[in-house]
C-alpha cells in the first residue's frame, strides 16, 4: 500500500503487552504505544484535525500560518501537517522544553518562540500569551489552541478510542493516560466509555498541577500550582478539553519517578519511551496493585518517544544532577541504581 503523503500514516499504532516491569501485578497490561506514529506522539492525531477542521471551516486558507502554543509534540504534527499542505508554522513553547524539541520542530520547517516558564499564563510573556498576540498580528493565520479546542479531543473520540477497543476485542476494562490539554484523555475515554459503561479511567497528574484537587474538591487551587519537570501534562489552567465526568480519579506522579519508570520501560521492555510514558507506566501501576484483578485488562498510553529526553531522563550524569539516580558508597559507574 502506499500513502499519498506522511499525514496519511498517523494512528493505528499497535498494542504491545508489558511482560517485565508489571511482575506480580495482577491482571493484563498493556501499552499503546503511540511514538509509531510519524510525529513520534499521541498529538499528531489531534493536530493533523484541527487543520483539517479549520479548513472545514474557512478558518485557514491556502498560504496561511498556523500559530500554537506547544511543548513540541503538537507542534511536530502541526508542522507535518502544514509541510504536507503548504502552510506556513509558527510555534511558542516554555523554555523548560529539551531543546531537542525545539530542534525537531525547526528541523521541519517550523519557526519557534522561547517564552519564560514560570510566569502566570495570562502575563503577557507566557507562551499562551504570545501565541495570541501573533495570531492577531499576523493576517490569514489561525491559533488552533489545543487546550480548548474541541478537534482535539474529537480526534482522539475517532482514532484511539476504536483503535484500542477493537485492538483489546472489547476486553478492556481500564484505561490509564497523562493528562495535559485532556484530549488524549477524555476523547478516548468518552468513546469506550461508550461502549462499556464500567471501564474505569484514570488520570496521570504531576505534583504542581491543579487537576487531581479539582476533581476531588471543585476548587481551582492556586496552591497547587509551582514548577515541576515532567513535559507535556499537568496543567496550571483547566483546559476545555478536560472533561473531569469521564475521568474517573487522578494520580500524582512526581519528576523522578516518572523518569525512572521511562529507564524501565526502555530497558526491560525495549519501549524507547518519553518522561511522561514512565509517569503513566508509575500512576497505572500504583493504580494496579491495589485494585486490578485477574481478569482485568488495562491499557497505558505511552505519548512518546524517547529520542525527546536524550539529554535529560536518558542521561546518567542529569538524573544523577537532580537526584533522580544514586550511586552506592565506593561504586563504579556499573553500580548505578536503576
Ligand atoms: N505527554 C506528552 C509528552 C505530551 O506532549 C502531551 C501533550 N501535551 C501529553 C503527555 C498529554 O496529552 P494530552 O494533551 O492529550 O492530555
Amino acid at each position: 500500500m502506499i500513502y499519498n503523503s506522511i499525514i496519511e500514516t498517523i494512528g493505528n499504532t499497535p498494542i504491545v503487552r508489558l511482560n517485565n516491569v508489571v511482575k506480580g501485578i495482577p491482571g493484563t497490561i498493556l501499552a499503546k504505544v503511540e511514538y509509531f506514529n510519524p510525529g513520534n506522539s499521541t498529538k499528531d492525531r489531534m493536530a493533523i484535525k484541527m487543520v483539517e477542521d479549520a479548513e472545514k471551516a474557512g478558518l485557514l486558507k491556502p498560504g496561511g500560518t498556523i500559530i500554537e502554543g506547544t511543548s513540541g509534540n503538537t507542534g511536530m504534527g502541526l508542522a507535518l501537517a502544514a509541510v504536507a499542505k503548504g502552510y506556513r508554522c509558527i510555534f511558542t513553547m516554555a523554555d523548560k522544553q529539551s531543546q531537542e524539541k525545539i530542534n525537531i520542530l525547526k528541523a521541519v520547517g517550523a519557526e519557534v518562540i522561547v517564552c519564560p516558564t514560570n510566569v502566570a499564563p495570562d502575563d503577557p510573556r507566557s507562551y499562551y500569551s504570545v501565541a495570541r498576540k501573533l495570531n492577531k498580528e499576523i493576517p490569514n493565520s489561525i491559533y488552533p489552541n489545543q487546550y480548548d479546542n474541541p478537534s482535539n479531543a474529537a480526534a482522539h473520540y475517532a482514532t484511539t478510542g476504536p483503535e484500542i477497543w477493537n485492538q483489546t476485542g472489547g476486553k478492556i476494562t481500564h484505561y490509564v493516560a497523562t493528562v495535559g490539554t485532556g484530549g488524549s484523555m477524555c476523547g478516548t475515554a468518552r468513546y469506550l466509555k461508550e461502549q462499556n459503561p464500567n471501564l474505569v479511567t484514570v488520570g496521570i497528574d504531576t505534583y504542581g498541577s491543579v487537576f487531581k484537587k479539582y476533581k476531588e474538591t471543585g476548587i481551582f487551587d492556586e496552591n497547587e500550582i509551582y514548577p515541576y519537570l515532567t513535559e507535556g501534562f499537568g496543567e496550571d489552567i483547566l483546559p476545555k478539553n478536560v472533561d473531569f465526568d469521564v475521568i474517573d480519579t487522578f494520580i500524582k506522579v512526581t519528576d523522578k519517578d516518572g523518569a525512572i519508570a521511562a529507564r524501565r520501560l526502555s530497558r526491560e521492555e525495549g519501549l524507547f519511551v518519553g518522561w511522561s510514558s514512565g509517569s503513566a507506566l508509575h500512576g497505572a501501576l500504583e493504580y494496579a496493585r491495589e485494585n486490578l484483578k485477574k481478569d482485568d485488562v488495562m491499557v497505558i498510553l505511552l505519548p512518546d518517544h524517547g529520542t525527546r529526553y536524550l539529554a535529560k531522563v536518558y542521561n546518567d550524569q542529569w538524573m544523577k544532577d537532580h537526584g533522580f539516580l544514586e550511586t552506592r558508597a565506593f561504586g563504579s559507574a556499573r553500580d548505578i541504581i536503576n
